[in-house]
């Protein structure tokens, strides 16, 4: 990390550079797969820079391309998690990072399936974020860890800081001694993202209990569109609600398809998300109100009784949902794409109450 000089002319992410590697190797960019790379090297750097990174964090990267962000990020972060689908870019990337030690490259579809990660990152990730796993697996199950693993498990992270040269039972005195260890431990997805999957990766990181900070991403403009909008502009929907109701979203650059080879079709946006813990604290029970948000907006300019009645047939009566929603102040003509994200909160915790407290019939 630290210790890698500034790239080389050659190995910078320009247009020509790119053309020369595809054409040495007889490779072309397969835009079914998004393969539209960043060459504005102001940009890539613009996205490293917000991405604001050192060496506790743990970088997650969808899309390693030819591996030009990857090595780039890689000075600077703790460790870089990169996940590339496609054979020919991983074979590229693999030769970029071989000169790092703290890249773990995985070539796979980042997804299971539209709603969850595939389970090997989970593990990269699980693995990286905390060696001994206190953070997602609680205190004791790191502590079985540690013994069980011993040294061995900390040994790619051999640049991530001191604890790397820690054995198990090292670390273990170190933890007993009060000093935390410098190991990453906040998780940032930081890529240009395969504008196809830009949804659900966004979506289900938000979803997910990994600690992540921040996400800078370049994604479709029309998709950072919908994940800012508020009610009464037409890309409001479930994505906007779903992250606003647990994040601050920012657009930082609006950026025009010459700014990527091969020039996608559309216009694209750098999209920085991070946590807001106080928003999300209101929400009783996350899983219920994704359910809910997505139910909802298939049907945004319905009515939204008769969509709710609809969507909660089995557990509540009708009587009911009328009971709440006049309880809540909506008129009988109101529709979920008029309703704010504090609205849907509100509304949705409501609605998981009274189906808690209805017995079953
Ligand atoms: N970060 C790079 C490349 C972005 S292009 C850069 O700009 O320098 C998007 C990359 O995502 C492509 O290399 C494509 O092959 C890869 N990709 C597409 N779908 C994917 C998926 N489901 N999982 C992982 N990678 C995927």
């Amino acid at each position: 990390m630290t210790e890698h000089s500034a790239p080389s002319r050659e190995e910078r992410q320009t247009r020509s550079h790119l053309m020369r590697l595809f054409e040495r190797h007889g490779f072309h960019p397969r835009t079914h797969l998004g393969q539209n790379f960043l060459i504005d090297l102001n940009l890539i750097e613009f996205v490293v820079r917000e991405a604001e990174l050192n060496g506790d964090d743990l970088v997650l990267e969808i899309g390693a391309g030819t591996g030009g962000m990857t090595t780039f990020m890689a000075r600077q972060a703790g460790h870089v998690i990169s996940v590339e689908l496609d054979r020919n870019m991983y074979q590229l990337a693999s030769e970029a990072i071989e000169r790092y030690s703290n890249v773990t490259l995985l070539n796979q579809d980042a997804l299971k399936n539209k709603n969850n990660f595939a389970p090997e990152v989970l593990q990269a990730i699980e693995h990286h974020l905390a060696p001994w796993g206190p953070l997602l697996t609680g205190s004791e199950a790191g502590d079985e860890r540690l013994e069980a693993g011993g040294s061995e498990s900390f040994a790619d992270d051999a640049t991530s800081g001191d604890v790397s040269k820690l054995t198990g039972t090292e670390l273990g005195e170190e933890l007993h001694r009060g000093i935390t260890p410098r190991v990453p431990r906040k998780l940032k997805l930081i890529a240009n993202l395969p504008y196809s999957i830009a949804t659900p990766v966004i979506s289900n990181l938000v979803a997910t209990e990994i600690p992540w900070s921040r996400m800078v991403v370049t994604i479709q403009f029309e998709v950072g569109q919908r994940m800012q909008a508020t009610t009464g502009d037409e890309h409001y929907g479930a994505l906007s609600v779903w992250l606003q109701s647990q994040c601050h979203v920012e657009m930082l650059r609006r950026l025009p398809p010459t700014v990527f080879w091969p020039r996608p079709k559309v216009d694209s946006a750098i999209m920085k998300v991070t946590p807001n813990p106080e928003a999300k604290a209101k929400i009783a029970d996350r899983k219920f109100f994704h359910d809910y948000i997505r139910r909802v907006f298939n049907y945004r300019r319905k009515f939204l009784r008769s969509v709710l009645c609809g969507m909660y047939r089995k557990q509540l009566e009708k009587s009911q949902i009328d009971a709440l929603l006049e309880s809540m102040g909506f008129t009988s003509s109101a529709r979920a794409e008029e309703l704010d994200v504090d609205a849907h909160v509100a509304l949705g915790t409501r609605l998981q109450q009274e189906i808690e407290k209805t017995p079953e019939s």
